[in-house]
């Protein structure tokens, strides 16, 4: 049995009950084959594939927090240390009834590999808690959010680890767990990222995601002879990264039609709004039927539904496995040119192999959404030095960084002979560098 084979079954069986894990550990363990083949016996021997695909240490524990009735209400909170060959653990916290130890695994898994694509220094590591932040008042999200650090401070720090935003934590979650970060341990650090411009925060980090997602979107398309100006996009999810990967997509003479939440989807033919967009979701917090309401070329649609609209570009913005495999047929049928991954793993393993075989250009989330974490490297920097950079320069340090990427993936898949195959070059190009600083570090 081949060494990829072998660690596949052994994951498989050692964290049977992770879904969502064992499908990012296949997604890269298979597209690394070629890479691993040719370093066989050298990787067997030294467990590198058992060694990446098990997390230095995860931490889980329990949140008490007393909610506006008085009750006291508990939530598990997590925090992944996946891997630190490259540099300090760094990855957002997701805030989700969804989030179970499974789905933090996947995503700190995700992250060893992305945030070596941005060649910043920084390692793997993902968080968050099962806590639902929606129609929680801000008393509550304080007391959760308090309460979860108090635990959390003991495992972080600017060197050690560097959580951030994900789903359900943006910069008022964030401001609250700075507060009692710095209350705890008496010390101002950047201990985290995502942070408000009056205490240590990176212009356009903001943006990052969403604007990254489309600098790299954009040169995809360049290299493969597509202008973006003039192009349909749908784009799902209605949080940080689709709202801002929208405004992108416009300024770059695109034209986005979709957008959706966990109830239901809008299709504008006149091209989303942004402004109104976000005024419902990040001013009201309140759902996208208030967008419909504003405006009258919009219409509503309960459930899902975002990918029968006919598109040339597509852009699943919301949550893992979104885009099955039913969808990457109906995405083809109408002509879908290019989908790039601003979630994280949003299409499934089908569905990803369809597009694919079908000639869809395909930008994997470690790659296509890795703006984010590499601006919150960049807010890191600014924190070290004690400075602030203008909105201009953290732009187009991203814009550089993006672009990088995307050459570096590309390169990774033509030296195996898998030209065209960006999630395969973006697994290798993040695998190779976090390897060689594993072997050059020893059995750790
Ligand atoms: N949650 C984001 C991600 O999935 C950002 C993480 C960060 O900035 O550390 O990459």
């Amino acid at each position: 049995m081949s060494y990829v084979d072998e660690v596949i079954e052994l994951v498989t069986k050692k964290n049977a009950d992770q879904p969502e894990f064992l499908q990012a550990v296949k997604e890269v363990l298979e597209s690394l084959r070629p890479v691993v083949d040719a370093n066989e016996e050298r990787y067997r021997k030294e467990a590198v594939l058992e060694r990446i695909t098990e997390p230095d240490r995860q931490i889980m524990f329990r949140v008490p927090w007393v909610d506006d009735k008085g009750n006291v209400q508990v939530n598990r909170g997590f925090r992944v240390q996946f891997n630190n060959a490259i540099g300090p653990y760094k990855g957002g916290l997701r805030l989700h009834p969804s989030v179970n130890l499974g789905i933090i695994k996947f995503l700190g898994f995700e992250q060893i590999f992305k945030n070596s694509l941005t060649s910043l220094p920084i390692g793997g590591g993902k968080g968050g808690s099962d806590f639902d932040p929606k129609g929680k008042s801000d008393r509550e999200i304080m007391a959760f959010c308090q309460s979860f650090m108090t635990e959390l401070c003991k495992y972080i720090g600017a060197d050690t680890d560097v959580p951030a935003g994900d789903i359900g934590t943006g910069a008022r979650e964030i401001g609250f767990m700075f507060g009692q970060y710095k209350k705890i341990r008496g010390m101002y650090e950047g201990v985290l990222t995502g942070k408000g411009l009056s205490y240590g925060g990176s212009l356009a980090r903001t943006e990052a995601t969403g604007y990254g997602l489309l600098y790299l979107t954009e040169e995809m398309l360049k290299c493969n002879g597509i202008d973006i100006a003039g192009k349909t996009v749908c784009v799902s999810g209605s949080g940080n990264v689709a709202i801002y990967a929208t405004q992108k997509a416009q300024q770059l003479g695109a034209k986005v039609v979709t957008v959706s939440d966990s109830t239901g989807w809008i299709y504008d033919p006149e091209g989303i709004d942004v402004a109104l967009l976000k005024e419902v979701k990040e001013v009201k917090r309140a759902r996208l039927t208030e967008y419909a309401a504003a405006r009258s070329s919009a219409q509503y649609h309960e459930g899902r539904g975002v990918w029968s609209i006919k598109c040339d570009i597509a852009l699943p913005c919301a949550t893992q496995n979104e885009l099955l495999l039913e969808d990457a047929k109906q995405l083809v049928e109408n002509g879908c040119k290019a989908v790039a991954e601003g979630a994280n793993m949003p299409t499934t393993l089908e569905a990803t192999e369809y597009l694919q075989k079908n000639g869809v250009l395909f930008a994997p989330g470690k790659a296509a959404n890795a703006g984010g974490v590499a601006t919150s490297a960049l807010e890191m920097s600014q924190n070290s030095e004690r400075l602030s950079w203008s909105f201009e320069e953290v732009d187009s340090k991203l814009k550089g960084i993006m672009v990088n990427i995307f050459h570096n993936l590309d390169d990774a898949a033509k030296r195996y002979g898998k030209e065209g195959d960006y999630v395969a070059g973006a697994n290798i190009a993040g695998f190779e560098k976090v390897v060689d600083a594993m072997l050059a570090q020893g059995v750790c």
